[in-house]
C-alpha cells in the first residue's frame, strides 16, 4: 500500500491515490537515480540519499487478485523499491554506507537516552 502523495509538502489536500499491490515482485529493472533525503515511517527521524533503478517493472496481483504487471519510472519507481524492500524485510538504512548506518544508531541511542 502506497500514496503517492504523502509526505508531499506542495500537497494540499488534493485526492490522495491509495493503491494496494499482492505480492508485488521487481521483475525487471534500468539506470540508477539517487532518490534524495529518502525517509521512512520505520526508521525515526532520519533521512539518507539512496540509490536507486531510475526505471523498474513491477509484477502483481490487484486487491481482487487479477494480476498486473506495469513500468514504473522516477519517483514512482523509488517508492516501488522502497516498499518492495519492506515486504523483503529491508529497510532503506540497509541500503546506505555501514558509516552512515552507525551515526544513525548512536543518534538514536542518544534519544532513547534523553527521552
Ligand atoms: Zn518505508
Amino acid at each position: 500500500m502506497y500514496d503517492l502523495h504523502a509526505g508531499d509538502p506542495d500537497d494540499d489536500g488534493l485526492t490522495h491515490e491509495f493503491k494496494a499491490l499482492v505480492n508485488p515482485e521487481i521483475i525487471d529493472a534500468a539506470g540508477s537515480i539517487i532518490s534524495e533525503k529518502e525517509a521512512c515511517l520505520s526508521v525515526v527521524d532520519f533521512s539518507a540519499d539512496v540509490k536507486r533503478y531510475e526505471t523498474v517493472v513491477v509484477k502483481a496481483l490487484d486487491i481482487d487478485g487479477n494480476p498486473l504487471e506495469f513500468k514504473a519510472e522516477g519517483i514512482f519507481s523509488v517508492i516501488m523499491q522502497h516498499e518492495i524492500d519492506h515486504l523483503d524485510g529491508i529497510l532503506f538504512i540497509n541500503r546506505i554506507s555501514v558509516l552512515k548506518r552507525t551515526l544513525y544508531k548512536k543518534k538514536l541511542a542518544k534519544e532513547l537516552k534523553t527521552n
